[in-house]
């Protein structure tokens, strides 16, 4: 045989091999959380619960609820999550941000959720409102969330999650100063970082292993992101600092007009993201959900969540949330 042209099955078997992947049924089910963004119209706050009704029955530790860039959405992540508290039994954690407000303006805010019964912030310094270049921490504020933490920490037992950058925060002065920053952050007391969004295993991977060094204990869990539009995803990324590795580009080449291939390849891409994190040991992922459920939903499922009932799972269910609520003896105000 003509060795400098190996044969198929040559080359088949002189690949380099790639590791097992955990069988899922041998795997225990993952801690999930989910996040959302508080809707401005009534089109949105209707895809908004239907999201929540149809990722309730998978019982997440807990879902989270962002805060528009600039403090914008004060008002309305307030509402949606006064909500979730009043018609659902997850447990909400509201984002709160810095950005553009007194420290008693945000120590209002903490201690009006604490009243509500709101247990869980996500601090965050935040982002500047639109076409505002460069962050100047209001003069009476908190400047980053290494300081809010500690605010909140005086406020009341909160349990904090703060925000954690495999590649970096995009204004850091180097990837140390930022590590350096969420160790502040954690021994300023948050339990749990939730990380930026990835789409190459091997950079998380070798975050956790800077983090194990720093000293950094708590869990850093990873932000999935399914992707819905490579569009989209590079607009956000070029702002946030999340590369989008080549292969990315490559898998959605010629899908623009495509949206039902675009979804099953989406689907393939975040699947394969969180198996191979579980079978490095992750047991805990956070979804960026874009308030859309079913490519989560799948990709839960895929992880070995399910529904707590065979009712609640069905897709759109219109009594998801409060089916949850029955099964869990509350009393049910329909949404
Ligand atoms: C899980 C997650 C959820 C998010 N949710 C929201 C949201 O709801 N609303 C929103 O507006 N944005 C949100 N963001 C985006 C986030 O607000 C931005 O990335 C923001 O630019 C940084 O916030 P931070 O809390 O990470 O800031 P910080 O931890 O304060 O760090 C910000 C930058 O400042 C640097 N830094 C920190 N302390 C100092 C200091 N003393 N001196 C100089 N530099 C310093 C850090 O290294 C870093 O580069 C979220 C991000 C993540 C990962």
């Amino acid at each position: 045989m003509d060795q400098s042209f190996p044969g198929t099955l040559q080359r088949w078997l002189t690949a380099p091999r790639v590791g097992a992947l955990p069988a899922p049924a041998a795997m225990p089910a993952p801690q999930l959380s989910f996040e959302f963004f508080p809707p401005k119209t009534e089109a949105l706050e209707a895809q908004l619960w239907a999201c929540v009704r149809r990722l309730a029955p998978l019982r997440p530790r807990f879902v989270s609820v962002t805060y528009g860039a600039g403090g914008s959405t004060q008002a309305r992540t307030h509402a949606t999550v006064s909500r979730i508290l009043r018609e659902t039994t997850l447990t909400p954690a509201a984002h709160l941000t810095c950005v553009d407000a007194s420290r008693a303006e945000v120590d209002r805010v903490a201690r009006e959720y604490w009243d509500a019964g709101v247990r869980h912030i996500v601090a965050l310094r935040g982002d500047q409102p639109p076409g505002v270049e460069r962050y100047e921490p209001h003069p009476d504020g908190y400047a980053y969330a290494a300081d809010l933490v500690e605010g909140l920490r005086r406020i009341a037992p909160f349990e904090i999650s703060v925000a954690a950058y495999p590649e970096a925060h995009p204004t850091a002065l180097s990837a140390d100063h930022d590590l350096d920053n969420l160790k502040r952050k954690i021994d300023a007391g948050a339990t749990r970082a939730i990380t930026q969004y990835f789409f190459d295993t091997d950079v998380y991977l070798r975050f956790l292993d800077r983090c194990g060094a720093a000293g950094i204990t708590v869990p850093i869990v990873p932000g999935i992101f399914p992707v819905n539009s490579i569009v989209q995803v590079k607009k956000f990324s070029a702002m946030c600092g999340a590369s989008v590795p080549g292969w990315m580009d490559h898998l959605f080449d010629g899908l623009e007009n495509d949206p039902e291939t675009r979804r099953m390849v989406s689907a393939v891409v975040a699947a394969e993201q969180v198996r191979l994190l579980q079978a490095n040991g992750v047991d805990e992922f956070h979804f960026y959900t874009l308030n859309r459920p079913d490519l989560v939903y799948a990709i839960a499922h895929i992880l070995g969540a399910r529904p707590a009932s065979a009712e609640a799972s069905a897709p759109a269910s219109a009594n998801g949330v409060v089916e949850e609520r029955a099964a869990a003896g509350a009393a049910s105000t329909p949404p």
